[in-house]
């Protein structure tokens, strides 16, 4: 391997490093694609960091267009007062959020095109100290003026959070691998305000997020220790425009005699009780 190629193995390394976020326990995250938000997909922790008591995500490997909210894994007890509750007020943040940071994300490019694409190109084509050392010093200034925008944003958007706005400043101006990642701070930040309900609700579009919805209607109904309350769930779904008048029907493919009325899974004759379900009795099919 030349000197090249190893810097550009560790940078490759540490970018991905980068990707690689961490949230509270129980969290979920939404991947927003091409910046539509209410139909954004989910994407469940790739594993737990128990020394941390943190959920770990992976990002979507490049800064733009997709973007990382996350659905926080609060209990309803724990919500903190600057929560967003509301799914109108979560979507107006999300619009907020997105245009706030539609600069930074386009120096994020500009900076990941500046390490991973033209600084290289220099090296191969030229083999020009000078050139090279130029390249370097633009890419550099890049650096710099992305450093400078971010830190200009994050005191106007999380104007509390002075040490981190220092920590992370630093790390824009001076870690290639980190600046075109610095949008995302902000954009999970934001969204750890977020109400986990509301922001699920404000995504109903996506099928997978609706079919969680139901469970969590139907465990509202049937399981012992929900995870919502009946009343926050109907709150939240009439401000997302849902019915959920037929969500506690049969369901209409069943897999055995009986089934379980929170997660609708088949079971034989003898059982009596699902087992993923802490014990919900089961009903004839
Ligand atoms: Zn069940």
């Amino acid at each position: 391997m030349t000197d090249g190629q190893s810097f550009y193995f560790i940078l490759v390394v540490f970018y991905l490093m980068e990707c690689v976020k961490f949230a509270p326990p129980g969290s979920q995250a939404l991947v927003c694609h091409l910046g539509k938000f209410g139909a954004c997909s989910l994407r469940q922790p790739v594993t737990t960091a128990w020394g941390l008591k943190k959920s770990v995500f992976l990002a979507p490997l490049l800064p733009w267009p997709s973007a990382l909210y996350l659905a926080p894994g609060y209990a309803p007890e724990q919500t903190p007062a600057t929560t967003i509750a509301r799914v109108s007020s979560i979507r107006h943040h999300q619009r907020f959020l997105r245009k706030a940071t539609q600069p930074l994300r386009a120096l994020a490019v500009l900076n990941l095109l500046n390490f991973f694409a033209l600084l290289p190109a220099v090296y191969v084509r030229t083999y020009d100290e000078r050139s090279i050392l130029w390249t370097l010093a633009y890419c550099y200034a890049s650096l710099i003026a992305t450093a400078i925008h971010y830190h200009r944003l994050h005191r106007r958007l999380l104007p509390r959070e002075q040490a981190d706005r220092f920590k992370t400043t630093l790390y824009t101006a001076l870690l290639p691998w980190h600046a075109p990642r610095a949008a995302d701070l902000i954009l999970l930040k934001g969204s750890l305000r977020w109400s986990p309900l509301a922001a699920l609700a404000a995504n109903a579009k996506n099928p997978a997020i609706l079919k969680q919805l139901q469970y969590h209607w139907r465990a509202a109904h049937f399981h012992p220790k929900p995870r919502f309350p009946q009343a926050a769930l109907a709150t939240a779904f009439r401000e997302a425009g849902l019915d959920p008048s037929d969500w506690l029907a049969k369901p209409k493919e069943l897999d055995g005699p009986q089934y379980c009325p929170c997660c609708h899974s088949g079971y034989e004759k003898q059982a009596t009780r699902c087992s993923d379900c802490d014990g919900v009795e089961l009903q004839p099919a």
